[in-house]
């Protein structure tokens, strides 16, 4: 097998992206880190797309044009969705596809039910629904310019470890990282996702000079979870570094079997009121 000793790739291809936009910071630190373990392959969207989910452009062509990250780092910029930029690196920019796809680090957490907005985890989510190992890296602090130093000692171990021993398919890792750590790092904790947090959504209202209504959403998290040290919501809180393996499958087998009913199974419309997982006839 081509360049592989010990499971790892000798020199392996590693599609980095984000959502916060090419000239983000985090991408920039990413790049830097991924550098030492491999060959860094930038593919962005052009302007910051947070919160546009796993959103795919399907209506219009992309736009692809070359251009730079920090030093030089020769990058592809798409007027697109994070999703579209994965989509475009693994299968269309490059002759073969990477080994890795690592997106972030992004300015500000994605915990709990960010999953389901963040374009950051949603990168990382095509990455591994396209048969990569994927890892969405998000910082959780205060600065509007960290050094993501922590954050970059962390996605540096763990993008090593997954291109050792790969990761099981359809999942992807989402990882957490308060910026700075009160002390040096040394370990992290696995955690599952803090579904209890919620926002507190409201929208203010105003008329813009043609008269006509705007609204505009001001959300603020309630960390319902913040007390449990077993979600990621829970874990960032205390300080540490959140691993959460996050599944694309969302099938839920758990109620099904709850209902006696399992994958392929049918049921007649009129017993619905029964037992849900009679079989039919
Ligand atoms: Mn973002």
């Amino acid at each position: 097998m081509k360049g592989r000793s010990n499971g790892r790739v000798a020199r392996p291809r590693i599609l980095i992206t984000n959502d916060d936009g090419v000239a983000a910071p985090g991408l920039h630190a990413l790049a830097r880190e991924m550098a030492q373990l491999g060959e860094v392959r930038i593919v962005a969207p052009d302007r910051d797309r947070s919160g546009t989910g796993h959103a795919i452009t399907v209506h219009e062509p992309l736009e692809v044009f070359a251009t730079e990250v920090g030093e030089g780092w020769p990058a592809f910029a798409v007027r697109g969705t994070p999703a579209d930029c994965v989509k475009l690196g693994v299968l269309v920019l490059f002759d073969e596809p990477p080994d890795l796809v690592v997106s972030g680090i992004n300015a500000g957490s994605n915990v709990g039910i960010d999953v389901f907005y963040s374009g950051t985890v949603s990168a990382a989510a095509e990455g591994a629904l396209l048969g990569i190992p994927s890892i969405a890296v998000s910082a959780l602090t205060e600065k509007a310019w960290p050094s993501f130093e922590a954050s970059r000692q962390v996605v540096r171990a763990l993008a090593d470890w997954v291109l050792q021993h790969g990761l099981p398919p359809g999942v992807l890792l989402n990882v957490n990282v308060p910026e700075p750590l009160s002390e040096p790092l040394k370990r992290l904790t696995w955690t599952r996702l803090g579904l209890n947090r919620r926002y507190r959504d409201t929208y203010r209202r105003f008329e813009g000079p043609d008269g006509r209504r705007h609204f505009w959403l001001m959300g603020d998290p309630d960390d319902g979870d913040q007390e449990d040290p077993t979600t990621d919501a829970g874990a960032v809180f205390r300080g540490l570094v959140s691993v959460t393996p996050v599944h694309s499958d969302r099938t839920d087998l758990a109620t099904l079997t709850r209902w006696g009913a399992r994958p392929g199974q049918s049921l007649l419309l009129g017993c619905l009121d029964g037992r849900p997982g009679r079989p039919a006839g």
